[in-house]
């Protein structure tokens, strides 16, 4: 039975514009449903909350449920590695944040052409390899972003891995950029388990346009966008987890309902999501996740908040781009901060994009943001 697992990537916050600033009480609410309700995966990483999801995992679950009764998944960030110590260091540092002294799921975050080098040069497969034989990783696999190509190329070459964490959602599943049902179908072809990541694409697959969601609801109208969602990638064979963030409480209960009593899609559903899915393509001017991968200390040199000004960007093409609208006063209040830079501040030096997972040209796409958002400031 495919089952729910708790992405801590998106955590509710006392302060939306600090990302540190992890709402704990909120937090163990979220944690105690999942418990509660039979969801015991969660799953982390060194870059979320700068560090703080690995903590607040730590005090709401470790602290109190005993080892045994969940799974932790966490992931060695191969973008932060520059020589051989450092993957003994984040490895330590992880299990001594998290207060646990194994991992029941550990990756190398963010397979792709431009890690390559990194875990090549330093052999940070041997790594993993080396910490499931001594009993200190259950399972050991990758979060992969790149081409099948890679992936197969990957998968023959380490034979040892045990899981692949994929993005799968129904936005992307006929994508010719991400190939999304090419990887898939690799993963079951080599036999390995599937996680899924970014099953509602950060959230773009819950506001959709009104079209779209007329379409979903004619056919059901007591199921909520994000069930539809959860449902596509659940439905899908070799399927462990699904990987879901969720900002609060209530939204963590919806998502353990939509898989209490699990109904793979049928065929007129899956035609059904097809049509969905053009209608929100066609509608998305800038398909960023807000990852915030990009944003990670030290990427940009003038502290772009990239992922903010894409979704106002977002928002207000839906909306129509007006003067002092709600999206024009929150880019001046962000971007006159002496703390962030403005989009015109973007000197192309490419950095971010290396790191997208969405593969975003993020300089050019900043030019569009600086048009709309900066000749009327
Ligand atoms: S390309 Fe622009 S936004 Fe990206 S890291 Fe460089 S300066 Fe920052
Ligand atoms: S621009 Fe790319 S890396 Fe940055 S937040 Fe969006 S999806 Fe993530």
């Amino acid at each position: 039975m495919v089952k729910y697992g708790l992405g801590l990537m998106r955590l509710p916050l006392l302060d939306e514009n600090d990302q540190t600033s992890v709402d704990i009480d909120e937090v163990q609410r979220m944690v105690d449903e999942c418990m509660e309700n039979g969801v015991n995966f969660f799953d982390t990483a060194v870059p979320y909350h700068l560090g703080k999801s690995e903590e607040a995992l730590r005090k709401t679950l470790v602290d109190k449920y005993p080892r045994d009764s969940f799974l932790i998944s966490d992931k060695l960030p191969l973008f932060n590695i520059q020589k051989e110590e450092d993957m003994e260091y984040y490895f330590n540092t992880s299990l001594e944040k998290l207060g646990i002294d194994y991992f029941d799921y550990y990756m190398l975050h963010n397979v792709s052409n431009w890690t390559k080098t990194i875990y090549r040069n330093i052999d940070c497969f041997s790594f993993i390899k080396q910490k499931k034989q001594e009993g200190l990783a259950k399972k050991i696999g990758i979060s992969f972003h790149d081409k099948p190509k890679l992936l197969r190329k990957t998968l023959e070459e380490n034979p040892e891995l045990d899981f692949v964490l994929l993005q799968i959602n129904y936005l992307d599943w006929d994508s010719q950029s991400f190939k999304v049902n090419e990887l898939y179908d690799i993963v079951v072809e080599y036999g390995l388990e599937i996680l899924v990541m970014e099953p509602l694409k950060g959230g773009t697959i819950i506001n959709i346009p009104d079209e779209a969601e007329q379409l979903l609801k004619n056919y059901n109208p007591k199921d909520s966008t994000a069930k539809w969602g959860l449902r596509f990638s659940g439905s899908l064979d070799n399927v462990s987890y699904v990987l879901s963030g969720a900002k609060n409480h209530n939204q963590t209960r919806e998502n353990i309902e939509t898989f209490r009593n699990f109904k793979p899609l049928n065929l007129n559903e899956v035609e059904l999501l097809r049509k969905t899915a053009k209608i929100i393509n066609d509608s998305i001017a800038i398909p960023c996740t807000e990852c915030r991968y990009c944003m990670e200390d030290g990427i940009c040199p003038h502290n772009i908040p990239i992922s903010e000004y894409f979704s106002l960007y977002n928002d207000a093409k839906r909306v129509g781009f007006k003067d002092f609208s709600t999206q024009q006063v929150m880019y001046r209040t962000i971007g006159l901060n002496p703390d962030y830079g403005l989009a015109s501040d973007c000197e192309e030096c490419g950095k971010c994009s290396k790191i997208c997972p969405q593969k975003l040209k993020i300089p050019k796409l900043l030019k569009q943001v600086y048009e709309e958002f900066e000749t009327t400031m």
